[in-house]
Order: C-alpha cells, then sequence, then structure tokens
C-alpha cells in the first residue's frame, strides 16, 4: 500500500479486550465482571432520510468499543478512557443523572444507564468502567453510539436482564441508547446509528425503516462478489454544522406542510407508487430551496429502496451508480457536501471505484467507496495523492466489512 497512506485498522476483539482489561487494572484495581464491545457504524445510502421518516441503511465497523466494567455495592459511577488520557476519571451518582444534570464523555455511558433505569430495564446499582476504542472519534463514524451500546449490553447482563438476547429486546436498548444521547448527552440524533451498533449481523446491511420502525437483515457480502468497502475518513470538519443540520431539519419540515403530508417520507411512497409524479410535487413547493431539499429526501428514499433490491437480488456490482447519485444530489440538492468529500469521492471513482459517496451528516467527515477487492491500496493512494496536490490534511482510511453489533466478548 502506498507510502504515507494511514490506515485505521480496527482490533481484534482479543486486542481490545485485553486493552480494556489492563486499562481497568490500572485505574481500579483487580479484575472487571466483563468486557463488552459495540461497533462504531457506516451508512451505506439513505442520507438525512432518517428524521424524514425514510429508510437509511448502515452496517456496524469492524472497529469497536472495549467496556470492561464491575459493578459497585453503592450508587457511585468512575469512568476512565484510553481515549482521554489527560482527563481525571469521569464521576456521578446514578441517582443524580437527569437531563442537565452532568456533562461530559461520562454522560453517553451514564445517561444509557439513567434511561434503563428510567425504563425499568436496569434496576442495579453504580460501577466501575474502564473504555478503550479503536472507533475513529470525530470521523462520523459514531463513537458516541458504539459508547452508550456497550455500556447498554453490560448494564442489561450485569442487573439480570435479557433484553440484549432478541432484537425486540435489543430494539429497546436501542431506544435507551438514543434517550441518553438526546437527553443526557444533549445530541438530537435520529436512531440510525445505536441500531446499527446493537442489531447489526455481520454480512449484513441493516435495513431501517424510519416511519415504522422495522428492520430487515439484508445479505451484504462484498467480498464473494470481487469487491471491498473503502472509508476514506477526510479528516475536514467545518464549522456550523449543528446550525445546517437544524435547518436542514426545518426545511423538510416546511416542505411537508405545505405539501399537506406528514413527513417527506409520505410524498416519497406517492411517489414511488406512482400515485403523484416528482415533478408535481417539487411544483407545488414554489421555492428554489424547498424544491431541492425535497427532491433530495424523495429520490434518496428511492435510491435506498433500490439499493436494497439489488443486494437482494445479489446483484451487488450494480450498486456503484446509485452511491454516486446519492452523492451527487447532498452536494447540489441537499447541499451539505464539502470540497474535501467532493475530492475524496472524484479521486476513488478515478482510480477504479465502481461508486462512491460522502456518508454520514456532511460538512466534513467520512465518505466511503466500494472498490475491487485488491485496489484497495491503490485507491487510498490515489485518494492520498489528491489530497496532498489539493493541500487538504491527509485522510486516513479503513476497510469496512459488515460486522455483528454489540456483545460480551471476555
Ligand atoms: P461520532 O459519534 O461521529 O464519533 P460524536 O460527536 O457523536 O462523534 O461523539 C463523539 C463524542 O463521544 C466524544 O467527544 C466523546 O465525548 C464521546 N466518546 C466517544 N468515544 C469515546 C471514548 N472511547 N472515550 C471517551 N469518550 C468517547
Ligand atoms: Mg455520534
Amino acid at each position: 500500500m502506498s507510502d504515507g497512506v494511514r490506515w485505521l485498522g480496527a482490533w481484534p476483539h482479543t486486542q481490545g479486550a485485553a486493552h480494556a482489561r489492563t486499562g481497568f487494572a490500572a485505574a481500579f484495581g483487580g479484575e472487571p465482571s466483563g468486557v463488552w464491545a459495540a461497533p462504531g457504524r457506516v451508512n451505506l445510502i439513505g442520507e438525512h432520510t432518517d428524521y424524514n421518516n425514510g429508510l437509511c441503511f448502515p452496517t456496524a465497523l469492524p472497529h469497536s468499543t472495549y467496556l470492561a466494567l464491575r459493578p459497585r455495592t453503592d450508587d457511585a459511577i468512575t469512568l476512565v478512557s484510553a481515549q482521554m488520557p489527560r482527563s481525571a476519571p469521569w464521576t456521578a451518582t446514578l441517582n443524580a443523572v437527569g437531563p442537565g444534570t452532568v456533562a461530559g464523555w461520562g454522560t453517553y455511558v451514564a445517561g444509557t444507564a439513567w434511561a434503563m433505569a428510567a425504563g425499568g430495564a436496569y434496576g442495579g446499582s453504580g460501577f466501575d468502567a474502564f473504555v478503550a476504542s479503536c472507533v475513529p472519534g470525530g470521523a462520523g463514524l459514531s463513537s458516541s453510539a458504539a459508547l452508550e451500546c456497550s455500556a447498554a449490553v453490560a448494564l442489561d447482563e450485569l442487573g439480570g436482564g435479557s433484553l440484549r438476547q432478541t432484537d425486540e429486546g435489543r430494539a429497546i436498548l436501542v431506544q435507551c441508547c438514543v434517550r441518553a444521547e438526546n437527553e443526557i448527552a444533549g445530541a438530537p440524533t435520529g436512531g440510525m446509528d445505536q441500531s446499527a451498533s446493537l442489531l447489526a449481523r455481520a454480512g449484513h446491511a441493516l435495513l431501517l425503516d424510519c416511519l415504522t420502525g422495522a428492520t430487515e437483515h439484508v445479505p451484504f457480502d462484498l467480498t464473494s462478489s470481487g469487491l471491498t468497502l473503502l472509508v476514506i475518513d477526510t479528516r475536514a470538519h467545518h464549522a456550523l454544522v449543528d446550525g445546517q443540520y437544524a435547518s436542514r431539519r426545518s426545511q423538510c419540515e416546511q416542505a411537508a406542510r405545505r405539501l399537506g403530508v406528514e413527513s417527506l417520507r409520505q410524498a416519497a411512497d406517492a411517489v414511488a407508487s406512482g400515485t403523484w409524479a416528482l415533478s408535481e410535487v417539487l411544483d407545488r413547493l414554489d421555492d428554489p430551496v424547498l424544491i431541492r431539499r425535497t427532491r433530495h429526501i424523495i429520490t434518496e428514499i428511492g435510491r435506498t429502496a433500490q439499493f436494497a433490491e439489488l443486494l437482494r437480488a445479489g446483484r451487488l456490482d450494480e450498486i456503484g451508480p446509485l452511491l454516486d447519485a446519492s452523492h451527487a444530489s447532498l452536494r447540489d440538492d441537499y447541499e451539505v457536501s464539502a470540497r474535501e468529500l467532493d475530492a475524496a469521492v472524484v479521486a476513488a471513482r478515478e482510480a477504479g471505484a465502481l461508486g462512491a459517496r460522502m456518508t454520514g451528516g456532511g460538512f466534513g467527515g467520512s465518505a466511503i467507496a466500494v472498490v475491487p477487492l485488491g485496489t484497495e491500496g491503490h485507491v487510498a493512494g490515489a485518494v492520498h495523492g489528491a489530497f496532498a496536490t489539493a493541500g487538504f490534511e491527509p485522510p486516513a482510511f479503513a476497510l469496512a466489512p459488515p460486522m455483528q453489533g454489540a456483545a460480551r466478548i471476555a
């Protein structure tokens, strides 16, 4: 693989478990009750559709967050993270955790305990826990959900629960993790990240219907089609992301009101069934910005459904154009791309990718490219070179075969 190209390797579970156990012993002394791992995620297609009750289609990454945890007899929570080497331990008492009462990285863990306790899913005590993670942070690959979901499966087990044993139970844990992120950590995210981290199956992508809550595990075996999924972390983070996210949400709500539908999902369904023509829907909006935003959401939901059809039919070598069209729509109609993301997808395609797109919320973060197996080093080298020529910070790369969701690993 080319010189200077940085790969974000995933730890094997044995290494992650050893890291978490060693860190736990150093921080707290003795042995944890166990080590639980939860993966980050990457969304294949279906971007900005979740809050429009649409479809999205994530897989779990081979990169996980490892949590070594031991219950206490009192209700104190003490957390140490290998990723926060210069911080003092994060502390709180379980009874004192609530909206607005705690801050900092520990809110993702303590908030999960709080939400589970509030929902009757955790009746246990406080705990000591050590966190070690190889999920790239701030790359849009959901290190936050990985942290929450590692805590959710650990607390379910140690509290004597069995939610982690079924998909239905895991869906309840998803809701607890979403509440932790929204109400305690204060990040207004939907449920895609937590669903992927808790529900994903190895070798499958997870089709999520954000209207009905239905999930489908669709086989996604790129290797047998001679392909692989390359993740490109652009290292770019542009300002105003939170404001832009909120403005996209409100534009979608405004468009739905003008169309007289509950959400743009209803408009997408009407277009898909032939009840409405897309042009007819857009004409009724009578505002160029709302037209562009709505066109992205309707076509993106359609592309996600088509993507699922191709996967079900095993026609993986045909998914490239859908990825390309998704990127163009996010760049031109939804206007959430960034120069670095555009450069990454162009360079990847020129180097032989079948298709490429930005993934995640946008304005930086990561892109994905589907590339012929064995060419990932060449494609990464080409993207790395294009970034150097453009004067961008060097990107980082990861391979992303679809892995399974959160579980106890030691
Ligand atoms: P993303 O989820 O895309 O990586 P977020 O901003 O949603 O980005 O979440 C990142 C935050 O999650 C970090 O700022 C930190 O508070 C918390 N976090 C994630 N992983 C860890 C970790 N291993 N140790 C400590 N905090 C973490
Ligand atoms: Mg996050």
